[in-house]
């Protein structure tokens, strides 16, 4: 029997499926299979200008006033009104969008599923945030009264990864828009569908005609475009440094603000008086979560020289049990997302064999997986220089590397011996270590005896150094979708 013809997908705009102006599209591909299974539209430069111009009008309106248009006057109140309906929408749907989700990123369904749940909650939450955004009166000179407001920026734009899609739309725009902007998204060309599927239930939950607007396509054409278009006011972005640091720059050309979250390698510490039961699974879950794609992934262990050989060893039994398939069968890991992806593991995995690092345990990939699906065997590597390239370079996929240290001082010397800060973990007993440690720790987050991966919807999360600036989720990425006016009136 003929297989039904592969789906193709349009941009949104403007609450509308919109062709590419170009008429060109891409093929979507199956990771688990390598086959395509769908279309997506290929957006270039005049179709990201069309999405910003549905913004614009969205947030000015007609006569160009600003905030003048149907979402940017639309009361706080009412925007969190607007946005409950879409944490609901993504509730009941979650199910479709979950699965939409796994055949893209060939993510195991339980995964895809608790990232639907993470979406729904991000506008859950962002939604109750609305009308609590506000700004300060302040002390000034006799005769004066000073308060400050904090205003949207306007059209923001958004530079979506393809490993959250989900979670990383839901913290970005979620928070834009109950700032009260108008956003114009691109999503990573691996990973659209449920973005551009979430976008029709926005529309018809009430989301006003431009105050969401998706150009599918590739990062160097309509991602770059985005960057570079004067009409945006700010931009988020996540993925790479290499591509965060041209995003910035194209945004700096027009004066444009930029948010960058940029990865890491992030490091979890166990000290001697660590519970080890308690720490075993949440050290092997903080590598194993999506494959190892994760930004906040805990891809170092730092171990206390005195448990090192236990510690490896209890890992190792961990690794060995674990299991890759295709998305559909919520193994402990589904494929990689992509070709590219499965090449650049495969080179770090080679060059620590090649230089003499011992494998400790490898993972099984399950026998019927198709032949032509990216998948990659979790790999546990032990005793691990921690100036090696797979100790301090971000290898996004399923690679642990378990390096040794003396005492606190050389915990804290390995451990903040990268260019990222993005996660740190500490696993001790001790409870003037945890504190002095996380003092100490380079990081935008620290999670004593226990390891978030990112953490809650709730907190703010975000790096230093080459892990990016900036912050998002929780309320405090409110404060860099808004701009702070101060407005001071002399009255005497
Ligand atoms: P990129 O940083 O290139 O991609 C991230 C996003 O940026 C995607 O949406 C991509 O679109 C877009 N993009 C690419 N080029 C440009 C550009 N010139 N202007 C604007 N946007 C652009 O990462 P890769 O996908 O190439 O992955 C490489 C590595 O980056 C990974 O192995 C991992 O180490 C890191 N990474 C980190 C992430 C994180 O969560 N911090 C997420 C993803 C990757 P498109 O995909 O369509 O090209």
């Amino acid at each position: 029997m003929d297989k039904p013809p592969a789906h193709a997908w349009q941009h949104f705009i403007a609450n509308r499926p919109t062709p590419a102006t170009a008429s060109e599209s891409l093929d979507v591909i199956d990771p688990s299979s390598g086959e395509c299974f769908a279309y997506i539209a290929r957006g270039r430069a005049a179709d990201i200008d069309l999405a910003v111009r549905a913004a614009r009008q969205a947030f000015d309106g007609d006569r160009g006033q600003p905030a003048g248009g149907v979402w940017g006057k639309t009361p706080a109140l009412e925007r969190g009104r607007i946005l409950m309906r879409l944490a609901a929408a993504a509730d009941a749907h979650r199910d479709e969008l979950a699965a939409l989700e796994s055949r893209d990123t060939g993510k195991p369904l339980k995964q895809a599923q608790a990232d639907a749940v993470a979406l729904a909650r991000y506008f859950e939450f962002y939604a109750g945030a609305c009308d609590k955004l506000h700004g300060q009166t302040l002390p000034y000179q006799n005769g004066y009264t000073v308060l400050t407001i904090r205003e949207a920026h306007g059209v923001t734009g958004h530079i979506i990864p393809w490993n959250y899609p989900m979670q990383i739309f839901g913290r970005s725009v979620g928070a834009a828009l109950a700032a009260g902007n108008a956003c114009v998204v691109k999503p990573a060309e691996d990973a659209c569908l449920s973005l551009l599927r979430f976008a029709e239930l926005a529309a018809a939950a009430g989301l006003p005609d431009g105050a969401l607007n998706l150009v599918t396509g590739l990062g160097a054409e309509a991602g770059q475009a985005l960057a570079e278009h004067p009409g945006i006011d700010h931009i988020s972005f996540t993925g790479s440094p290499e591509t965060g640091r041209r995003v910035a720059q194209a945004a700096a050309a027009h004066y444009c603000p930029v948010t960058l979250e940029l990865g890491g390698k992030s490091p979890q510490l166990v000290f001697d008086d660590a519970d080890l039961e308690a720490a075993l699974p949440v050290l092997i879950a903080a590598i194993i979560q999506n494959a190892g794609q994760t930004c906040s992934a805990g891809s170092r262990v730092l171990v206390q020289e005195t448990i090192a050989e236990r510690l490896t060893e209890r890992l190792a039994q961990g690794f060995a049990a674990l299991r890759a398939g295709p998305a559909g069968d919520d193994l402990d890991l589904g494929p990689l997302v992509s070709r590219k992806q499965l090449t650049r593991v495969g080179t770090y995995v080679q060059q620590a064999k090649q230089s003499g690092l011992r494998v400790a345990a490898q993972g099984q990939i399950v026998a019927h997986a198709p032949i032509g699906g990216f998948y990659q065997a979790p790999v546990l590597l032990a005793n691990v220089p921690p100036e090696h390239p797979v100790a301090c370079e971000e290898i996004f996929g399923p690679v642990l590397a378990v390096s040794h240290f003396r005492d606190e001082v050389h915990a804290l010397a390995i451990a903040n011996g990268t260019p990222y800060g993005l996660v740190a973990g500490v696993w001790t007993r001790d409870g003037a270590r945890q504190m002095r440690l996380a003092r100490k720790l380079r990081a935008g987050q620290v999670f004593v005896n226990n390891y978030g991966a990112g953490g809650g919807v709730e907190l703010p999360f975000g790096g230093v150094g080459q892990s990016g600036y900036g912050r998002e989720k929780g309320f405090e990425a409110l404060y860099g979708f808004t701009a702070l006016k101060t407005v001071a009136l002399r009255h005497d």
